[in-house]
């Protein structure tokens, strides 16, 4: 019997996160941290998907907590094979960045791009630890540069900044065999959505970045396993 591989999966007590812990603990038949800022509603999706998962409090926006987090993983498995960074807030659709509230900007970052940053630091030694690791940023169309138009100001430039992120990682990790890349779900019908195609058609491409095999690709920026522009 071969010994489960260890995934976290940020902001996984809904939507694509949920849905992305799921698959891997039920297809994959990993051992999943499922990352919730809110521990009541962490314990409630774990065990509403059953064996394999292990709620954990994380809430990305806040340093303690994140290492609190990596220290529950390290002291339990020593690895983490599978990092998902898919906590992601504020599609600011009434928002310009002319007039936009640089507040609200400044949260969004904080979850958006400092929340994964910061993780990845943390948990490298976890990562380096693991036989082939693998990071996925859950990012978004709307920070691709190619289409880069006005309008979500916070969520746009955040989620450009992760891609840009998910570049540099990828860059200087290539050499530890960690594969770092940049999902985009696609339109998905989730409480950020509003509407769009099945959750599960959404969290498959997430899933499919962070089963990648050894000689997969690293430093790219796809959708459904397929590349994007950037
Ligand atoms: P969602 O249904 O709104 O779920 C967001 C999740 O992130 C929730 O579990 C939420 O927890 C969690 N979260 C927010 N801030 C957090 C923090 N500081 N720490 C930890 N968890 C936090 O959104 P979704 O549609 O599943 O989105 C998942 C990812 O896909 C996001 O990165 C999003 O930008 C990206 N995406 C979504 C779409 C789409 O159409 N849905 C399209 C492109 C990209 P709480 O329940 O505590 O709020």
């Amino acid at each position: 019997m071969t010994t489960p591989l260890i995934a976290l999966v940020t902001g996984a007590n809904r939507g694509i996160g949920r849905e992305t812990a799921r698959q891997l603990a039920q297809d994959h038949g990993m051992t999943v941290f499922l990352g919730a800022r809110d521990t009541a509603k962490g314990a409630e999706a774990a065990e509403s998907i059953g064996a394999g998962v292990i709620p954990l409090q994380l809430d990305v926006a806040d340093d303690a907590s994140i290492t609190a987090a990596i220290d529950q993983i390290s002291k339990a498995f020593g690895r983490l094979d599978c990092l998902v960074n898919n906590a992601g807030v504020d599609y600011d659709t009434d928002q310009r960045a002319a007039t936009v509230d640089l507040t609200r900007v400044r949260a969004a970052f904080a979850t958006n791009l400092f929340g994964p940053w910061q993780l990845v630091v943390q948990a490298l030694p976890l990562l380096r630890a693991a036989a082939q690791a693998r990071v996925v940023n859950v990012s978004s169309g709307s920070g691709a540069m190619e289409d880069m138009r006005g309008g979500t100001p916070g969520y746009g430039v955040s989620k450009a900044a992760l891609n840009a992120l998910t570049l540099k990682l990828a860059d200087e990790l290539r050499g530890d065999g960690i594969l770092v890349n940049a999902v985009c779900p696609g339109w998905v019908a989730t409480d950020m959505g509003g509407g769009g195609r099945p959750i599960p058609d959404g969290a498959r491409g997430v899933v499919w970045a962070a089963t990648l095999p050894p000689d997969g690709p690293t430093g790219g920026f796809f959708r459904d396993g397929r590349p994007i522009p950037w």
